[in-house]
């Protein structure tokens, strides 16, 4: 391969990737932009620019690393959520469209405009940067057990400049003493141990406490209904995302718990992924 345009690497690469990856295309695209740091369009306008001996063997090993299973956004070390570009690594969730479906609908509440926001298990600090795009005037905190999780999302906030979030570490609610939101949102873990994607794909590569909670998967989820009920305001909502088949046993919860307005929303798929509740 000695000369290689734009168009003939992304052939090659998405042909060494199809057995290792159900998004093959798009995964040599997004990692040859990477290596010639260029925006998408490029790939359009310029499919016969040839790439540099320098580039291609960037590539190349950026390839290598995807056929050993490493996630896109590991190699990049970044990704896009809710168009805000993040920097990730090993020691987080890699944030998922998934989680845009809470996003979405904390827009369609109706909140005070100085809202006081708190967000449980931040990691790369996506939920708390997303809403304080939307929401300058908001107080959003940010939590996370662990310390890497937090000085990576202290690194996107410093990026992104937003100055109205806090990120703190925090085992849950353990930093936070008498204070009380009129939001509370979270993307906890909420896999069962047992589940079998464990042991597959992309997953492998996230660290098992931000995915795994005791319990089938609803320890954390259901410790986070029973703790905010101490630190919300009256009227205020508790957003959690959960796995497609939880939304039963949490809006049950939920209820025994007396929160009012139990509700379940679907993610772009259709699947139920995010249920939320008021605080009477
Ligand atoms: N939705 C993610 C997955 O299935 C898990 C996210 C989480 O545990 N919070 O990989």
């Amino acid at each position: 391969m000695s000369t290689f345009n734009i168009a003939q690497a992304v052939t090659w690469a998405t042909s060494e990737l199809l057995p290792h990856s159900e998004s093959a295309k798009l995964d040599s695209e997004v990692l040859l932009l990477h290596v010639i740091d260029k925006n998408r369009t490029y790939l359009f306008t310029w499919p016969e620019a040839e790439l540099s001996a320098i580039e291609l063997q960037r590539f190349e090993e950026c390839i290598a690393r995807r056929v050993s299973g490493e996630p896109v956004a590991h190699i990049t070390g970044q990704r896009e959520f809710w168009s805000l570009p993040l920097k990730v690594n090993n020691s987080t969730l890699i944030p998922r469209p998934d989680t845009e479906t809470l996003v979405e609908h904390v827009l369609t509440l109706n909140m005070p405009n100085d809202a006081q926001v708190l967000d449980l298990g931040t990691g790369t600090g996506a939920i708390a940067l997303a809403l304080a795009s939307e929401y300058p005037a908001w107080q959003i905190t940010a939590l996370d057990a662990s310390a890497d999780a937090v000085a990576l999302a202290k690194s996107n906030q410093t990026q992104l400049g937003f100055d109205n979030v806090s990120i703190l570490q925090s085992d849950w609610f353990s930093a936070i003493a008498e204070q009380k939101f009129d939001l509370i949102v979270s993307n906890p873990p909420y896999i069962d141990r047992a589940d079998h994607h464990l042991s597959e794909g992309d997953v492998r590569f996230e660290p098992l406490s931000a995915l795994v909670a005791d319990d089938n998967g609803y320890a954390d989820i259901f410790h986070i209904i029973r703790t905010a009920k101490l630190h919300l305001n009256s009227g205020g909502y508790l957003l959690l995302e959960h796995g497609f088949e939880q939304a039963d046993k949490i809006q049950q919860f939920f209820a025994e718990m007396a929160y009012i307005n139990i509700l379940t929303i679907k993610d772009m798929a259709g699947c139920d992924r995010v249920t939320l509740a008021v605080l009477p």
